[in-house]
């Protein structure tokens, strides 16, 4: 038994009362009719399958009933945020691999530093995507 933070209720709620939904941010193609036989199946069949970050949409079934999105690494399982639909994710597998770059190179340098080097990395690729 683990605990999910419902960005609606506020609350750190049972992983039973939420469903996941598959991948999110899909973004529906602007003019469909527009769209070929290729972009079209993309858009309704295929999703990513990634081994480590993935952004997926949940919902509090037996709760609010609302979605919301899931930053979640596929790998330890481990949830690392939730957000509102319609907000960005501030944990991307793009932030983290710059994070750990950061803090590779402060390692070599002397590792008491690293640590500190790794959470402002964190915090620039959050800003940045604002
Ligand atoms: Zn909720």
């Amino acid at each position: 038994m683990f605990y999910i933070h419902c960005p609606y209720c506020g609350e750190h709620r049972e992983e039973e009362e939420f469903h996941p939904k598959g991948q999110a941010h899909i973004a529906r193609p602007q003019d469909p009719d527009a769209c070929s036989d290729e972009e079209w199946g993309d858009y309704l069949f295929f999703r990513d399958n990634p081994r480590g970050i993935h952004h997926e949409l949940w919902v509090h079934a037996v709760g609010c009933r609302k979605f919301f999105n899931v930053t979640r690494n596929t790998v330890t399982y481990d949830i690392l945020e939730t957000y509102k639909i319609g907000e960005q994710p501030s944990v991307t597998a793009e932030s983290l691999a710059s994070a750990e770059k950061t803090a590779g190179v402060q390692v070599a340098d002397g590792g008491q530093q690293a640590v500190g080097a790794s959470d402002s990395a964190v915090k620039d690729s959050r800003g940045a995507k604002v």
